[in-house]
C-alpha cells in the first residue's frame, strides 16, 4: 500500500513538472504600459475575454454583477468591434453601450477615464469607471467576422478572426485603422495583458464546442484565442468558458432580483445598439429574452492552485450558513481547504478542511470575514476573502 502511494506521488510530481515545462513567459510582457497610473498598478480578480460588446452581458452575467457587487476588480476585453460591416458610429455606439451597462451594474454615474494600454508595438483602448475604477473595459477593435459565414464584411476588407486563425490572412487591421495583428501577435498581446493583470479568473466564451456549431463563429474564435493566451500564463488562475447562442436550449437558471438586474443592464446597453432589443416589451418573444434568463459554464481548466471563497452573503441571525469554495480548483492533485476567521463574532466551523463547511450565525448582527487558502500536494493558493453579513 505504501509503495502504491509513493508511486502515485511520483506520477503526480512528474505530471506537475511536465505542466511546468509547458509554460512560458511571453517576451512582450516587459512592453506593457498604460497612460493611467491606476491601471499601471492594478491587479484584476476576473478578466473576461469576449468577441462582441454585448457578449458579457448576455452570457456571463449575472456572474459579472455578483463580482462587481463584491468589489472585485473586473475587466472585460472585447476582441471585435462588433461592427457588423457598418460605419464607425455604429461600433462606437456599442462601446458606449457597454460602458453605460457596466456603470449601471456598478451602481455609479456613467463617467469613465479613458487611457490606452501599450502592449509591445500595439495599443489597445482602455476605460476605467471614474468613481469605481475596479471596473475596466478594453477594446481591441478587430473586425466583426460576419455571423453568416465568418468571412468578414466588404467595408473592412473582408477580414476576420477566422481568416487569421486559419492563416488565409496573415494580418488583420483594426476597424479604426490604427493597428494590425498577426495571429501570433494577437495571442502574445492577450498573454501580455493577462500577465500584466494576473486575474485569478479568466473567463471566455464556449471553447469546448469548436467551430461549426450554432454559436457565432467569433465567439468560438475569441474563446480559442483566449485559451491559447491562458495556456501561456504561469501564474495561478482558473480558465472558464461560458455557453453562447445555444444556451437557450437549456432550462432558464437566472431568476428573481439577479434576472431583473441582468435585464436592466442589457436594456441600458440596448439603448445604444439599434440592432438589439432594449426593454421587456421589445425583447419579449426574441432570443434575447431567452439568453437573458440563462447563464451556463461549459468547461474550465486550471493552472496552479486557485482559492475562491465564494460570494458575500447576507444571512439571518441564528441560521446555518454554508461557505462555498466550489469555484476553487487545482491543476494537479486533490484540494485541501483552510478557512480562517479574520473578524466578527467568533463562530465554530463544522469542519476545517472539506468543501462542506457550515457554521451557525450569531444571534446578533455582525460582519464576519473569512480567509480561504487552498493547498494541493505541491502548491498553496493565494488568499481569498469572503464577508458574511449577519442581519
Ligand atoms: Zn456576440
Amino acid at each position: 500500500m505504501l509503495m502504491k502511494q509513493i508511486l502515485a506521488h511520483i506520477v503526480l510530481r512528474l505530471q506537475f513538472l511536465a505542466h511546468g515545462r509547458r509554460r512560458r513567459i511571453t517576451p512582450t510582457l516587459a512592453g506593457v504600459s498604460a497612460t493611467d497610473d491606476y491601471v499601471t498598478t492594478q491587479l484584476v480578480d476576473a478578466m473576461y475575454i469576449v468577441a462582441h460588446p454585448d457578449d458579457s452581458l448576455l452570457f456571463q452575467c449575472p456572474d459579472t454583477i455578483r463580482q462587481i457587487d463584491d468589489n472585485r476588480v473586473v475587466a472585460t476585453v472585447h476582441l471585435s468591434a462588433g461592427d457588423g460591416g457598418r460605419k464607425a458610429e455604429f461600433w462606437l455606439a456599442r462601446e458606449e453601450g457597454i460602458r453605460a451597462a457596466y456603470a449601471l451594474m456598478a451602481g455609479v454615474v456613467n463617467h469613465w477615464s479613458s487611457s490606452s494600454l501599450r502592449v509591445g508595438d500595439h495599443r489597445v483602448s482602455l476605460f476605467s469607471l471614474t468613481s469605481k475604477p475596479q471596473v475596466l473595459v478594453i477594446f481591441l477593435r478587430l473586425p466583426d467576422g460576419n455571423f453568416e459565414n465568418g468571412k468578414g464584411h466588404p467595408r473592412y476588407g473582408a477580414q476576420s478572426l477566422l481568416k487569421l486563425w486559419r492563416g488565409s490572412r496573415k494580418v488583420i487591421a483594426t476597424v479604426d485603422g490604427h493597428d494590425t495583428y498577426s495571429r501570433n501577435e494577437l495571442v502574445d498581446t492577450l498573454t501580455a495583458i493577462l500577465e500584466r493583470f494576473r486575474p485569478r479568473l479568466i473567463a471566455t466564451q464556449d471553447y469546448v464546442q469548436g467551430f461549426g456549431g450554432s454559436d457565432h463563429i467569433d465567439h468560438s474564435l475569441a474563446a480559442q484565442f483566449a485559451r491559447l493566451a491562458h495556456r501561456n500564463c504561469s501564474f495561478s488562475h482558473k480558465f472558464v468558458g461560458y455557453l453562447g447562442y445555444p444556451v437557450d436550449e437549456l432550462r432558464p437558471n437566472v431568476q428573481g432580483d439577479l434576472l431583473k438586474r441582468k435585464q436592466e443592464v442589457f436594456y441600458a446597453y440596448g439603448a445604444f445598439d439599434e440592432s438589439v432589443c432594449n426593454s421587456e416589451e421589445s425583447c419579449r418573444g426574441t432570443r434575447y429574452a431567452e439568453w437573458l434568463s440563462r447563464q451556463y459554464i461549459v468547461g474550465s481548466e486550471t493552472i496552479g492552485v486557485v482559492a475562491d471563497a465564494g460570494y458575500s452573503q447576507r444571512v439571518a441571525r441564528g441560521t446555518v450558513v454554508a461557505l462555498d469554495p466550489s469555484m476553487s480548483s487545482t491543476e494537479v492533485g486533490d484540494a485541501t481547504y483552510r478557512w480562517t476567521q479574520n473578524s466578527g463574532t467568533p463562530v465554530t466551523l463544522s469542519s476545517g478542511s472539506g468543501t462542506e463547511v457550515t457554521f451557525v450565525a450569531p444571534d446578533h448582527s455582525t460582519t464576519i470575514e473569512f480567509t480561504l487558502i487552498v493547498t494541493s500536494e505541491f502548491e498553496e493558493s493565494d488568499e481569498s476573502v469572503v464577508k458574511i453579513v449577519v442581519i
